[in-house]
């Protein structure tokens, strides 16, 4: 299938690994123009490197934090100022750190609200204008299974991820006059480097090897594995693309049939 990607301009957040560089990555593949960005400069520029190269596409690697304000509208003025449109924005972020109620403090809370949700929220605050102008455009929202089901000891991310979708409804409904598409997507259990190093601190807690922990994990998904970067980035793409153009204010679960519920 032709996604239409040709020619479209792709702001990819927190793309120096994991889900965001496979999603960069595969919109690159289609042939989009991808802008990325990351804190640290070294994995930034070594992702928007390899991209161009088993790619071909343009790539603009931005420094920036998706959790400070200034950050956000720089990198935002930094991919209009070089393209001239943004035609896609997929907003992802690290997780915020795990814990139970009675671990975690207030501030830990505000720190993860400027995080998951308010980087979300700033994002598309630097983006609609243009998109408004140009007529039309298409959000992912990073989101997790976390959103149909509280996964144990993620209450920042069972908590905060919920008014990420909230953000996204609210915003599919809103835009959709002016053509802009806004959807979340929903990872399960995906073998990124944030995954792999989760397996090895479990690994080295139980004194099981990283693949049996990793079985662990599979055994509770109907397709028997985890998923891959490249799994979830296709979905990623697909929504995000002109081939989803009757698709707006989803909740799309890329998790292997973990999430049993029927809604
Ligand atoms: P990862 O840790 O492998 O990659 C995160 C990326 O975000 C890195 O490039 C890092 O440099 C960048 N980053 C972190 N904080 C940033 C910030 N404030 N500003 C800019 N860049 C920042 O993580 P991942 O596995 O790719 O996950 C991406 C997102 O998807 C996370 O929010 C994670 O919680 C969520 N998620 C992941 C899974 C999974 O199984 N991998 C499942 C559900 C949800």
């Amino acid at each position: 299938m032709n996604m239409g990607l040709e020619g479209q301009v792709a702001l990819v957040t927190a793309a120096s690994r994991g889900l965001g560089r496979a999603v960069a990555l595969q919109l690159a593949r289609e042939g989009a123009a991808v802008a990325i960005c990351a804190r640290r400069p070294g994995p930034l520029e070594a992702s928007a490197a390899a991209i161009r190269e088993s790619t071909g596409a343009e790539v603009l690697p931005v420094v920036a934090d998706v959790s400070v304000p200034e950050d956000v509208e720089r990198l935002v003025r930094t991919v209009l100022g070089h393209f001239g449109r943004v035609d896609i924005l997929v907003t992802n972020a690290g997780g915020p750190p795990p814990g139970r109620f009675l671990d975690l403090t207030a501030e830990d809370w505000e720190a993860a609200v400027r995080l998951t949700l308010m980087s979300a929220v700033r994002l598309c605050y630097a983006v609609v204008p243009a998109m408004r102008e140009q007529g039309s455009g298409s959000i992912v929202a990073m989101t997790s299974i976390s959103v149909k089901q509280p996964l144990p000891n993620l209450l920042l991310s069972n908590s905060l991820r919920l008014a990420v979708i909230g953000l996204v409804k609210t915003l599919a409904d809103e835009l959709a006059a002016d053509s802009i598409r806004v959807n979340a997507i929903c990872p399960g259990w995906t073998r990124t480097e944030r995954v792999e190093q989760l397996l090895a601190d479990r690994a080295a807690r139980s004194g099981a090897t990283v693949e049996e922990e990793a079985d662990r994990i599979a055994a509770a998904i109907p397709l028997g594995r985890m998923g891959t970067p490249e799994e979830c980035a296709r979905a990623v793409a697909f929504l995000a693309s002109p081939a989803a153009s009757y698709i707006t204010g989803v909740s799309l679960l890329v998790d292997g049939g973990m999430y049993r519920g029927a809604m």
